[in-house]
This record gives C-alpha cells, structure tokens and sequence, in this order.
C-alpha cells in the first residue's frame, strides 16, 4: 500500500465547447468516474463528483467562480462523493434516502471496491482505506424523465434510464447530439448485479438509447465514444456479453 500523499488529486481534460472531463488521477482506472464540468451562460454543471477522498473546490477554480448545479446520474458511492460541497444538488427522487443517508451497502457496497490496491497516491495524511466514507448530501431538487435542465445557452433533456439503478439518468443535449450516460452505458463491462440493479429495465433503457441519434456520449467511466460504438456496446450487453458478473472476479480480473 502506498504512503505517498498526492499533491494533486484532479485531472481537468477540455474536450470540446465548454466541456471538460475532471478524474481522480490517483484512483484506480477501474474504478473512478468521470466527473463532466459544463459551461452554461446562467450557471455551470458537474455530472457526478467522485468519490469525495479530497476537496473538489480547493483544487478546482472553476467550481467555484461561477454558480454550479452538482448533478447526480445515480447514487453510487464513486459518482456522489463530492457532492456535499455544492448547495445545488439534483438527482432522480428515488434515490433520495440514499443521497440523505449513504451507507457502505446502500451505494453499491463500496468494501470490494475500495482497498489498498485503489489508490496509486494517498488524497491526505493519515488516510485510510478502511474508514472511506460518503458525506451525506441530500438532494436538493428532483430530476425525472422530460425535465429540461436549462443553463442559458444549452439545453439539457433528462431521461430516466433504470436497470443500473432504480434512479438512474442520464443528461441529452439535442442541438449537439451529446450525451452524458452516467452508468447506464459507458465502454466497459456494464454492472447489472448490484443489489438494486434490475435486468428487465436495464434492457429497455438501453434499447431506448440503442435508437438515440448521437454524435458522443460521455460515459460515466472510460473514454467517450460515438454512434456505433453506442450500438455495438449495447448490442453486445443485449445478446448475454459485455457484464460485470461477479463483482469481485472482476475487480481481481482488473488489478491483476
Ligand atoms: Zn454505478
């Protein structure tokens, strides 16, 4: 295990108009979301906020410049860790008594996930593995299928898209053909066993997407990717491939 702290903990990517991607360099690659900042005209977005290990703002200038409306695709404990430090936090009403009180179980038990071998550099003295936890963030408004989320300048259509979890969403904005998919499709193996997690409406949601004119999704793991891959992957899922099985097979499939 690493004693090493980090002087840096985030990794800010531009990607395109007013889009970055924001990692957590010293989380391990199988494991850290992706965090996407939006610039909007009225205010700015973060879809997901990781794991919460080290402060967002005190590193980041550009969360705190200007208003941010911390989005949540889901309650899982990798996307919703930061999410505390910002007053406006929106995320699907099912999954609200998660964001009010998060529990190692609740947010997709985190015990496999978090172990010695996640972290390459340590976010603070005295850390330790053992004692992760999320701060609770309740949510502060409610996102459901049809909602628009409005920045000024663009526009963001939420859907809702179970089966990952009940609250799953993601975000869609039409005149770009962009899609933030959280974790109901990014370019890995897709985890349908989580203990809320529900096969049946995974497939329709991601049937749903399969017909989604895109020109890139930003997933919430893993490299972005376009139209065919969005169908290749959804494909693959929907014909018995393409997913996390077991969970701790994969994890040591990872860090092998
Ligand atoms: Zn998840």
């Amino acid at each position: 295990m690493t004693t090493r702290i980090a002087e840096y903990w985030y990794e800010v990517h531009p990607v395109s108009d007013g889009i970055s991607l924001i990692r957590e360099t010293h989380v391990a690659t199988w494991l850290r979301c992706n965090i996407w900042h939006v610039r909007g005209r009225d205010h700015d977005l973060l879809i997901d906020s990781g794991m919460g290990v080290r402060p967002l703002k005190r590193e980041l200038p550009q969360l705190t410049e200007r208003p941010v409306t911390c989005i949540a695709t889901h309650a899982h404990f990798d996307h919703i860790g930061g999410q505390h430090e910002f007053d406006c936090r929106l995320g699907h009403r099912s999954e609200a008594d998660i964001h009010a009180t998060p529990t190692r179980e609740n947010t997709a038990d985190w015990g496999p996930f978090v172990r010695a071998e996640t972290f390459s550099a340590l976010p603070h003295s005295g850390f330790d593995y053992r004692t992760y936890s999320v701060t609770p963030a309740p949510l502060t408004g409610y996102l459901d299928e049809g909602d628009v989320v409005d920045l000024g300048n663009r526009h963001f259509q939420v859907f809702h898209l179970p089966g990952h979890s009940p609250g799953s969403i993601a975000l869609y904005e039409e005149s770009s053909r962009t899609l933030f998919s959280g974790d109901t499709i990014y370019d890995g193996a897709l985890y349908d066993t989580v203990y809320h997690s529900d096969k049946a409406l995974y497939r329709q949601s991601l049937e749903r997407l399969r017909s989604l004119p895109v020109n890139v999704v930003h997933g919430g793991h893993d490299d972005s990717f376009g139209a065919g891959r969005l169908v290749e992957l959804i494909d693959d899922y929907l014909s018995g491939g393409n997913t996390i099985v077991d969970a701790d097979a994969w994890i040591n499939s990872q860090i092998s």
